[in-house]
């Protein structure tokens, strides 16, 4: 769900495509909200996300989405103000999780101005908990087949980068662990630098396809990092990775002299597709 593109893609069903249109960045944003105290309120088991729709009018669907989770559980009582700013669970839980208390008032407050809601569907202290995110979304204009060319779906198939070696240069444990698996699975083989010196050490002892920079890191940032690779005389290509979409971020990439940008959060198609058009450079 990391982009319209993405987005309209995941809502095939057994049914075959229902494009629909709804604001991806809120609907992200509440996502992001749900999976993740879903995941930082579960210490065993599993994190899932469902969805089912169904014909709300001529023109609108209802969907539901459930992020269902298997942690700690909330009490009525605590479900009742939980979605008030500020507030958590019980005192206990900034110390042991960390947090603002503001991530359900957002959530609700975004589903709200998209004409829903978001809700506890269930819960049991020590079993777990389901949200409901409930939204009333408009029928997209797109034909199936506009969809379908919107995806390039051919040249993302599996295994596209089979044959790859890339490097990953991110301080984020979490964000090299994302970039592995997906482009792992994508056929790349994928190793890590958690720094600027490490990537450089790196690129030394092998030729890398590609380098993947993050831009924001501690001590050495991604441009003096590409800075110094250029003056080690590293000719691949070197792509940066930064938190921001930005027009500006871009031509700051591309003017430092790398060879493109990918916004993070990182969208598989869009990573893909960009390493793809870069081939015959590549190889
Ligand atoms: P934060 O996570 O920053 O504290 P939220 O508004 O996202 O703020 O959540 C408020 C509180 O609701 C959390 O502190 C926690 O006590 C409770 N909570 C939210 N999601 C879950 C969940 N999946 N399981 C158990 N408790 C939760």
């Amino acid at each position: 769900l990391m982009s319209d593109k993405t987005w309209l893609r995941e809502l095939k069903t057994e049914s075959g495509n229902f494009p629909i249109e709804a604001d991806a960045v809120r609907l992200r944003q509440i996502l992001i909200n749900l999976l993740g105290n879903a995941i930082k309120f579960t210490s065993e088991g599993s994190v899932t996300l469902t969805g089912d729709y169904e014909p709300f009018s001529e023109t609108q669907y209802e969907i539901n989405l459930r992020v269902t989770d298997t942690g700690i559980g909330i009490t009525e009582e605590q479900g009742e103000k939980l979605f008030e700013a500020f507030t958590q669970a019980d005192n206990k839980t900034t110390r042991h999780f960390g947090g603002t208390g503001l991530g359900l008032a957002l959530s609700k407050k975004l589903a709200k101005a998209m004409g829903g809601d978001v809700s506890i569907d269930r819960s049991a202290q020590g079993s777990g908990t389901t949200f409901l995110i409930k939204l009333v979304v408009a029928k997209s204009i797109v034909s199936d087949e506009t969809v379908q060319t919107a995806v390039p779906s051919k040249q993302v198939g599996a295994k596209s980068l089979t044959g790859w070696t890339v490097l990953v240069v991110d301080d984020s444990e979490d964000n090299r662990l994302l970039m592995k698996i997906m482009l792992g699975r994508q056929g790349a083989t994928v190793h890590e630098a958690a720094s600027g010196v490490e990537a450089i050490g790196k690129t030394r002892k092998s030729n890398y396809d590609v380098v993947l920079m993050d831009i924001q890191m501690p001590e050495m940032d991604g441009y003096e990092t590409l800075a110094k690779l250029r003056s080690d005389n590293y000719k691949k290509p070197v792509f940066a990775l930064t938190a921001h979409s930005m027009k500006e971020e871009k031509d700051r990439a591309l003017a430092a002299g790398f060879s493109g940008h990918i916004s993070k959060p990182v969208d598989r198609t869009a990573i893909v597709e960009t390493l793809l058009t870069h081939a015959r450079k590549l190889h």
